[in-house]
């Protein structure tokens, strides 16, 4: 055990300066749902040309990765979320959130294409299992489901002596209630620790499990619970917010390591009036733009380098302060429709994104949390018990 031992030194060691790591801001264009006039041109993998509808000359974005219409789910994965998972695993906390507006494509970045309808028995397949995988192609598969997957790759590839804990919680974020994916009932209260740095929310169901399949089935089962409220803009628009959380435990010689991977299906961003919204609705929307307006203000302070930034304008914030505020990565996924009729949302998902772009964080490492403290004590009471027998 003196090899892993020293391995685990040499982690330790690449783990523990502080980098410079700026929020990686990517924007996805979705697939034309119509043949009709475009707003959006896709130049290069890093920059695209918005056109205003001829009011002015189109005007050139640029962020660090750009995914046309036809690129993959798993060239998004590979692009965005691949290096975080190896970071996660290796102690550090990490966050993906989708942003777009209702109809822009996040929920299939983030799960895949989600049947509106059961599908009839007759369109499945002999080998059909009723789960996930009868109704979504693999290729279709969605970050969510992807990074699960690798992360349990690795750990099999660690080999059988790796003690590697994989849990993960799922939520949503409906009118500024916390409600549990994995186990829906009444809403849930956000807890701070005296210091107000570490958030939890009380009474979540946290599921540790060594079984992928068991891992992708809570999670369709836990998407299917989401409040689902039809609005104008789309029969099946997702009015909040859902956040993943895998959290990756390793136990080393030297203590345990913790990393946590959020990965986050924001709520549209579209203006409530667009959508015609009414009462119930018009909440809805207000709650929703409060806490992306709420995300956009954190993001704005941040980008400024302004010393305070507000973290307790929403639930959202306060749950990704973690993600935000410096002590992990970051990638945030705009996605915009390319239809000339969505110019307006497309716009102001490319502004917001284009203010993110500008943030750069700072990377700290949260290994070895508890146990470390304790590890000189145990090593040394081993050691004079070791040399008291020898006496
Ligand atoms: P949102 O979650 O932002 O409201 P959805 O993910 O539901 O949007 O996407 C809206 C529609 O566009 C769905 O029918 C979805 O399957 C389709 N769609 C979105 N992005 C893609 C893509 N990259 N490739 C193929 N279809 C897509
Ligand atoms: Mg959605």
């Amino acid at each position: 055990s003196g090899g892993s031992t020293s391995s685990q030194g040499r982690q330790l060691a690449t783990a523990q300066p502080a980098q410079e790591e700026r929020l990686v801001v990517a924007v996805r264009v979705r697939p034309s749902l119509e043949a009709t006039e475009r707003c959006i041109e896709v130049i290069s993998g890093g920059s695209l040309l918005y056109d205003d509808g001829g009011k002015s000359r189109p005007r050139k974005y640029s962020y660090d990765h750009v995914f046309k219409e036809n690129d993959t789910q798993e060239q998004v994965y590979k692009t965005t979320t691949a290096p975080l998972v190896r970071d996660v695993l290796n102690g550090y906390n990490a966050a993906v959130f989708a942003y777009g507006a209702t109809g822009s494509g996040k929920t299939h970045t983030m799960l895949g294409p989600v049947p509106r309808k059961k599908p009839s028995t007759a369109d499945r397949g002999p080998t059909a299992t009723g789960g996930y995988e009868a109704d979504v192609s693999s290729q279709d598969i969605g970050l969510m489901v992807r990074a699960i997957e690798d992360i349990f790759g690795h750990i099999e590839a660690a080999g059988p002596e790796s003690s590697t804990k994989v849990s993960i919680s799922y939520l949503e974020i409906y009118n500024e209630l916390i409600r549990d994916l994995l186990n829906p009932g009444g809403p849930l209260e956000l807890r701070e620790d005296h210091r107000g740095q570490r958030i939890t929310v009380a009474g979540l169901s946290e599921i540790t499990t060594s079984s992928r399949k068991e891992v992708v089935s809570l999670l369709i089962k836990g998407n299917k619970a989401r409040t689902m409220e039809p609005t104008a803009a789309n029969q099946t628009s997702s009015r909040s917010h859902a956040l993943l959380s895998i959290t990756v435990q390793t136990r080393t010689p030297l203590g345990t390591k913790q990393g946590r991977l959020f990965l986050t299906d924001l709520a549209g961003s579209e203006r409530a009036k667009k959508t015609k919204n009414r009462g119930k609705r018009l909440q809805e929307g207000a709650h929703i733009n409060r806490s992306l307006l709420a995300l956009g203000n954190c993001i704005n302070a941040l980008s400024g380098g302004a010393r305070y930034v507000n973290y307790r304008d929403s639930k959202l914030t306060r749950l990704l302060k973690e993600a935000l505020s410096g002590r992990c990565k970051t990638v945030m996924i705009a996605h915009v429709a390319p239809e000339s009729k969505h110019r307006d949302e497309t716009k102001n998902t490319l502004v917001y994104a284009d203010r993110a772009n500008s943030i750069t964080t700072k990377l700290q490492s949260s290994v070895y949390i508890d146990e470390f403290k304790n590890f000189p004590t145990k090593h040394y009471q081993s050691l004079v018990s070791e040399l008291r027998d020898e006496v």
